[in-house]
């Protein structure tokens, strides 16, 4: 291997396994850099490359209807190690893609340790990277070692690296109801990059309030782990339940307040309390629902918040929560090619970068490892475009979340509202006009089967690029 064209990979989880299979299949050399088994995460029991630290699902495996299983499908044409050790070692589960994580981690492990482009070293990175190392992808999870951390943190800023996400509920925009909710900002204040009616605006009357508050406190609740509750980045983000629990007015003089608001289907009355959702995404098909961070149980999440009045068929496009995470802001910090832009030879992939869950992370890591090895044989890759799963995920990271402040941004899984809507058919093969969820399976089909074809030309496109600059 020579030294001065290697790639150095910094963590050997999902998205630095699937970086570096990436970069080997490219004809480049690539050292993984692994601290498992010198030093463990709170949350890894082995030390082999790709271990699943919690379930061992990749979620629904449907490309037709699920973004997930389409992220899937592109990834698999994309020659993706992580999919192919999946496909190879999948467990029955109906549709969904389900892993003996054992033999997963280890297939990937081997498949790495037997290839003569790859170099396996154990050992913590406990620091920014030496300057010799041109090439850098950081994919160190949301487990990062503390060291890397901080001196992540040194040269990012102190409000730009995140140790605990704090992720409010996410609804589809079109299944809010707006005979009942409405548009407006508080007291119709624009702001810098507003029109003054920025959110929508859910009202509840005083019994609503009330049947909401006791729903909350009585609603079951995932706990945190041990390690997760030692962790002292926790306080500026209270999950809702506790703060009811702290006083039945709690809410309504917190994220539920209702001041400089007013219900234009009740002729402009203020009312009892408000939840505000905002806009989370360019496209304008996602909105948060505002300070609504939760430790509820996910079906207790829908159950209870389609209690809020607008919300009684919200369509929730992520759930809320609240996990010890490391991740960076990566819209303010990352260039389109996942460079750290104060520092461009360190690229970032994986949990770390905001996005969520297994197969997100080894997609970033997908990527992060194509561009690195384009870059380093003198061409470029282009992100996929953002009509593909692959591409609407990095555009979402790298710059299709709305910037308001420093703090808004939370991690996502791939989910429908992040690609943009195409025409879909509106009559079946008999001619029967389609409706309600038929229509909704049209829709999401003809997303999918746009993204596999703009996925292929892309791919196409890399091939030519490669061959160019061989
Ligand atoms: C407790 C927990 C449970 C989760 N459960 C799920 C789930 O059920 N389903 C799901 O889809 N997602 C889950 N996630 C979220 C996420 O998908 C996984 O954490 C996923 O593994 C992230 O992939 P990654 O490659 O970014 O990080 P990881 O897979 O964690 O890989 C990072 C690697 O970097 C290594 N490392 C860290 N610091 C250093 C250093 N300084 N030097 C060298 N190596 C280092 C670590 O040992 C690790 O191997 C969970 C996360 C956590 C924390």
């Amino acid at each position: 291997m020579t030294q001065t064209k290697l790639i150095h990979v910094i963590g050997g989880g999902l998205a630095g396994s699937e970086a570096a299979w990436q970069i080997a299949s490219a004809g480049v050399p690539v050292v993984i850099h692994e601290m498992r088994a010198k030093r463990m995460t709170d949350a890894h029991k082995t030390d082999g490359l790709a271990e699943l630290v919690c379930s061992n699902s990749f979620r629904s495996d449907d490309w037709e209807t699920s973004a997930i299983g389409l992220l899937h499908e592109e990834m698999r044409r994309a020659g993706s190690l992580v999919l192919k050790a999946a496909d190879r070692h999948k467990l029955p589960a109906g549709g969904a893609l389900a892993v003996d994580r054992d033999a997963f981690s280890a297939e990937i492990t081997r498949r790495l340790a037997e290839h003569p482009l790859v170099v396996i070293e154990r050992e913590e990175i406990a620091g920014l990277p030496p300057e010799t190392w041109d090439s850098v992808i950081i994919a160190t999870g949301p487990l990062t070692s503390p060291d890397l951390s901080r001196a992540i943190k040194e040269l990012t800023g102190e409000s730009d690296l995140a140790f605990f996400d704090a992720i409010a509920p996410v609804v589809h925009r079109e299944s809010i109801d707006m005979s009942v909710a409405w548009f407006q900002s508080r007291y119709d204040k624009a702001g810098p990059a507003g029109s003054g009616a920025d959110y929508i605006n859910c009202p509840l009357s005083k019994p609503e309030y009330e049947a909401f508050i006791a729903a909350l406190l009585a609603g079951e609740k995932t706990s945190f782990k041990e390690w997760e509750a030692t962790t002292p980045y926790f306080d500026g983000c209270l999950p809702i339940e506790v703060m009811a629990e702290r006083g039945h007015d709690t809410l309504r003089f917190g994220p539920m307040k209702p001041v400089g608001l007013a219900d234009p289907h009740k002729g402009g009355v203020r009312p009892h309390a408000v939840v505000q959702l905002r806009q989370d995404n360019a496209l304008g098909s996602l909105w948060n629902m505002v300070g609504f961070q939760t430790k509820l149980k996910h079906g207790e999440q829908v159950r209870i918040f389609r209690m809020i009045p607008g919300l009684e068929a919200a369509e929730f496009a992520r759930l809320g929560g609240l996990h010890r995470n490391t991740f960076l802001n990566s819209p303010k910090l990352l260039d389109a090619g996942l460079r750290l832009t104060a520092m461009p030879r360190l690229r970032f992939a994986g949990q770390i970068t905001g996005v969520e869950g297994y197969v997100e992370s080894a997609a970033i890591g997908l990527l992060a490892g194509r561009f690195a090895a384009a870059e380093r044989a003198g061409s470029t890759c282009a992100p996929p475009p953002p009509t593909t799963a692959l591409g609407a995920l990095i555009a979402h990271i790298t710059g299709g979340h709305l910037l308001e402040g420093t703090s808004s941004f939370q991690p996502m899984n791939i989910n429908h509202g992040l690609l943009p809507p195409t025409e879909a058919p509106e009559r079946d093969a008999d001619g029967k006009r389609l409706k309600g969820k038929e229509k909704g399976r049209a829709k999401k089909r003809a997303v999918a089967v746009r993204a596999l074809a703009d996925i292929e030309r892309w791919l196409a496109e890399q091939q030519v690029g490669r061959a160019a600059a061989e």
